[in-house]
């Protein structure tokens, strides 16, 4: 079949009217790298374990029913109890909440996912570092909210709508409720964009699924090569670097594993952290 050659001036015209034509939905762009659960129905359930000592309970709650609550959302999540601990060990089919002192090491938040089939999540981890969120800086509603929120949400696939700082209103950007904004609410939870965005992840339906289902979450350790698929504390079980934003707030760390897996950790540094040297790999800075 014979190619169908258009003038410039008419190629351009064509392109500009395809452009006008996408659906602002078709907008969103901040999928990460198109990871996803895997399921067999449009809508699921993801259960959120939650590890969390007691103040942080009400923000894992909050975020809980934030994301639920955007009518036909693919991504529904449930609080069910922990399995896991500080460590935040992975459990298969399932997203483990947790906080704990993890040490001045420059991050507030990390967020991990195990990758099998190039795209498809088995497990994930959300950790929020009392190290930095029990100083006067860091601690208070809005700011733990912000990223709980947004931790938990990088466990769907989701990666930050902004990195420079500024406000979206969106949980998944990197405006700082800290001092003189401590009492914003802005940026503490999902907007319209971020729903959008996962309708766009989740509009396939797969023939498998990676997602656990009933009251029951799998124990710690239930698979074999548990050990070589998870992280440790040791900020070198998360790879190699692979992405950071401009301002150095945002990394990205993949690791392969024997078995074949992928181990995708998103790191939240401190300002503090990020100041420093923006460009460097902030595992290795002293941090103090
Ligand atoms: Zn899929
Ligand atoms: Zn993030």
């Amino acid at each position: 079949m014979a190619n169908i050659m258009f003038p410039p001036a008419v190629s351009a015209l064509l392109a500009g009217l395809s452009l006008a034509a996408l659906s602002p939905a078709s907008l969103a762009d901040h999928s990460w790298g198109g990871y996803h659960w895997a399921r067999t129905t449009s809508q699921f359930a993801l259960q959120l374990g939650d590890n969390m000592g007691g103040d942080w309970k009400p923000f894992l709650y909050q975020t809980s029913s934030d994301w639920n609550n955007n009518g036909d959302t693919p991504v529904l999540t449930s609080v069910v109890d922990g399995t896991s601990n500080k460590r935040c060990a992975m459990v298969t089919g399932t997203s483990q909440v947790c906080n704990g002192k993890y040490g001045y090491n420059g991050w507030l938040g990390l967020a991990t996912i195990n990758i099998v089939n190039g795209t498809h999540i088995t497990q994930g981890s959300a950790k929020m570092n009392d190290s930095y969120f029990n100083l006067a800086k860091y601690n208070n509603p809005n700011e733990k909210l912000h990223v709980v929120c947004q931790e938990v949400a990088h466990t769907f696939g989701l990666a930050h709508q902004s990195e420079n700082g500024e406000s979206l209103d969106t949980c998944m950007d990197y405006f700082s409720n800290t001092g003189a904004n401590a009492g914003s609410t802005s940026s503490t939870r999902p907007n319209a964009h971020d729903f959008e965005q996962l309708k766009i992840i989740y509009t396939h339906t797969d023939t498998i699924t990676t997602v656990a289902t009933g009251s029951a979450p799998a124990k710690p350790g239930n698979r074999p090569d548990k050990a070589v698929v998870d992280i440790s504390d040791d900020p070198r079980s998360w790879g190699r670097l692979i992405s950071q934003s401009a301002n150095g707030r945002s990394s990205t760390y993949e690791r392969h594993n024997p078995d074949g897996s992928k181990t995708v950790t998103h790191v939240y540094w401190t300002e503090e952290a990020a100041s420093k040297c923006r460009s460097c790999d902030h595992r290795f800075d002293r941090h103090d």
